[in-house]
């Protein structure tokens, strides 16, 4: 298996876990509650809230949905507008839905702005901005400039703060020419939007570095990355490929947990973990399997438990298991069963429910749960797609999703 491939599985994995970070909605004191927008993980132009979805199409328009009526809307108030995007023959789309750039993320509402974090402009790859404009996406204009950072993913507004992950892995000539395609760079970015300055915290670096999940809360933003051993190089990692590189990868792929302290700007490594299968940052409680058992990594005590509920039916099989869901005290997990069947568990304090079992072929991702919308991929004759389903629903075993997006129409 190459390394290109071994990314793809990487991705995968990701997608099969559903890492997205179901963030506890705080209902204290936060009048924008119904505004807070949690990320897609795999998908770096989607965001979701309670009431809505935004996402950037295949030609990079900006489209909402609203989730209780299920209705798809092209982002533009424009009379007469044809909603056309950026391409070779319009290199200035007047359409204010329309976004471009190599990396696309952050397209959210937030505090009465539309921002779209990346580089509409044809300067170097590797700086993006941060751009506020109106509600109805017209007057864009630059607040931040981002050096350094070439994808962007992972992105949230949270207090006065637009943070987010990035990945890097070429290195450019003063005149723009890439010099080295694999210099792999990871790490964070908060931007105040008091003073639009940047903070950019540790650089960290290691082979196939990758941002795993951020979270933020009161200040600190917490976020995990995986990496290969210091003593894993691009040529170890070659050879592997010829191998079992599951087996590869379980030995040799560090998992680090970071908390950033955003006003001082410090950076402290809370634990690193190895020998795992996946690792799942849900709030401030990190999720993991090993060829063991289930285990929750808890940041706030720095304990470790195993979490034997979730063993006694979850499969030994952890290529079974397909993940884990937050929803403030809630952990939902879901585990392909011996008669292909997806099981489904609710686990609450210490009572854990069986909700539900679907044939895997019409089975069901969790992606993110915001307030009473629970987001899920899922295939409908045949097509992958967004749902919604209610929280209540799910609670009860009920498998009624709402069609939001259906990603093969568009493709086409
Ligand atoms: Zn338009």
């Amino acid at each position: 298996m190459n390394k290109r491939l071994f990314l793809i599985i990487f991705v995968s994995v990701l997608i099969l876990g559903a890492v997205i970070i179901s963030f506890a909605v705080k209902r204290n004191n936060h009048s924008n509650v119904s505004n807070e927008y949690v990320y897609d993980s795999v998908d770096t132009s989607c965001y979701y809230s309670e009431k809505n979805v935004l996402y950037l199409d295949g030609s990079d328009i900006l489209h909402l949905i609203d989730t209780d009526s299920g209705k798809d809307i092209v982002y533009c108030d424009k009379p007469n507008c044809m909603h056309e995007g950026y391409s070779y023959n319009n290199k200035k789309p007047s359409c204010p839905a329309a976004f471009f750039g190599l990396s696309k993320s952050g397209n959210v509402l937030y505090n009465g702005h539309l921002f779209f974090l990346g580089n509409m402009t044809d300067e170097d790859l590797i700086t993006q901005y941060l751009y506020e404009m109106d509600p109805n996406g017209e007057n864009r204009k630059k607040v931040a400039t981002l050096r350094g950072i070439q994808d962007i993913r992972y992105v949230l507004y949270r207090d006065n703060y637009v943070i987010g992950g990035y990945v890097n892995r070429v290195v450019l000539n003063d005149a723009g020419q890439i010099i080295n395609d694999n210099k792999p760079e990871a790490g964070i970015f908060v931007i105040d939007l008091e003073n639009h300055k940047v903070n950019k915290g540790t650089i960290l670096t290691g082979e196939e570095i990758n941002i795993t999940g951020i979270y933020y809360e009161d200040g600190f933003v917490y976020y995990t990355v995986a990496r290969f051993k210091d003593d894993v190089s691009e040529a170890v990692l070659a050879d592997a490929s010829e191998r079992d590189f599951e087996d590869f990868t379980y030995d040799n792929l560090l998992h680090d947990i970071y908390k950033y302290d955003i006003k001082n700007n410090e950076n402290f490594l809370l634990s690193e973990i190895d020998h795992i299968h996946n690792l799942e940052l849900h709030g401030k409680d990190v999720y993991f399997t090993t060829k063991d058992g289930y285990y929750n990594y808890n940041i706030s005590s720095g304990e470790t438990v195993s979490l034997d509920i979730v063993g006694n039916v979850a499969p030994k099989d952890k290529n079974r298991f397909r993940g884990f869901t937050k929803n403030g005290n809630d952990l939902y997990f879901s585990y392909l069963n011996d008669n292909n069947e997806v099981a489904y568990f609710l686990l609450r304090g210490t009572n854990l429910k069986e909700l539900m079992r679907i044939p895997n072929e019409s089975s069901f991702i969790m992606d993110c749960i915001c307030g009473t919308s629970v987001y899920i991929g899922y295939y409908d004759h045949g097509d992958f797609c967004l749902g919604v389903m209610n929280i209540n629903d799910l609670n009860n075993g009920i498998f009624n999703p709402r069609k939001l997006r259906r990603y093969n129409e568009e493709n086409q």
